[in-house]
């Protein structure tokens, strides 16, 4: 009989318990661990997992159609959008009956489900930590519009650029994109993104005003004119009834759901990138990574 060398069977024995340790962990993982398992909107999201399942359902029809039947949103399936030169198909209707939206929207597949994830496991734990209630109602300026990307310049429609000059279209013509303006809280006060967000961490509004929305990327001037300057004790309630007290927790508020969207959807845009948006945020699924 054959000698084995030592390290060959070192190595075998390697092999076999990596295989082996591999098979187990894929039999017995939950669904939400195991990276083919399709997305489930219910299942709690998994770190890394779930953004490797989010980045599928964006190139897989099937893979999202399944994780939207998960997500118990009522929409309908609308075959063919037109608004001007931008024309759709398979974009899907979120109904008004989805109630914390408000009207009903046009939106992709991605889109939809990103959302659901995000109401799910963003922002209503932030808002019974931060308000101590759910939200009722994300107020926002739609989804669909068939518009190239803002960036300051003259806004343009698609057919009034000179010949052979390249137009790079916004997510929203593709209804692949939301801005987000505010939140509805149960009591029936607003949580507003122009008013509530601050640029400073909001822990430090207590012991000093942040010093307002002289930010790199906009214009030193761009505040407008709706909002407060500074969050201090001496802050009068808000139209909204809400106290000084409640405008620490605003901002905490906002400050979680922002940074908890950009583990949801692949573009996250907000006052922190620059004068355009500094009263909504921005969340898209399209090719571009960002989060500012
Ligand atoms: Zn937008």
């Amino acid at each position: 009989m054959p000698r084995i060398a030592p390290e060959i069977a070192v190595l075998g024995a390697v092999l076999v318990a990596v295989i082996g340790v591999t098979v187990f962990a894929f039999v017995s993982l939950p669904d939400r661990y195991d990276p083919f398992a399709p997305l489930d909107v219910r299942a709690e999201p998994a770190p890394v997992v779930t953004r490797l399942k989010l980045a599928q359902i964006r190139r897989d029809r099937t893979a999202c159609e399944a994780a939207l039947a998960s997500s118990g949103l009522k929409i309908q399936r609308v075959a063919h959008l037109q608004q001007q030169g931008c024309a759709l198909t398979d974009v899907v209707h979120v109904a008004p009956e989805n109630r914390v939206f408000g009207q009903g929207f046009h939106a992709t597949c991605p889109l939809a489900v990103g959302l659901a994830l995000y109401m799910r496991y963003v922002v209503q734990p932030a808002a019974r930590r931060h308000l101590g209630q759910e939200i009722v109602q994300v107020q926002h300026l739609g989804t669909f519009a068939c518009r190239p990307i803002r960036n300051g310049k003259a806004p343009r429609a698609p057919q009034e650029a000179e010949a052979g000059e390249p137009v790079q279209m916004s997510e929203h013509a593709a209804a692949n994109a939301i801005d987000i303006v505010g939140f509805r809280a149960r009591d029936g006060r607003v949580i507003s993104i122009g008013k509530h967000w601050r640029k400073d961490k909001p822990l430090q509004l207590a012991s000093a005003a942040p010093t307002a929305e002289t930010g790199k990327a906009g214009p030193t001037n761009a505040r407008p004119k709706n909002s407060s300057p500074t969050a201090t004790a001496k802050t009068p309630p808000t139209a909204a009834g809400l106290l000084p007290l409640d405008d620490a927790a605003a901002a905490a508020f906002l400050r979680e759901v922002r940074d908890g969207a950009c583990g949801i959807f692949h573009a996250v845009l907000g006052p922190d990138y620059n004068a355009l948006h500094r009263s909504h945020f921005h969340f898209d699924m399209g090719r571009y990574r960002q989060c500012r």
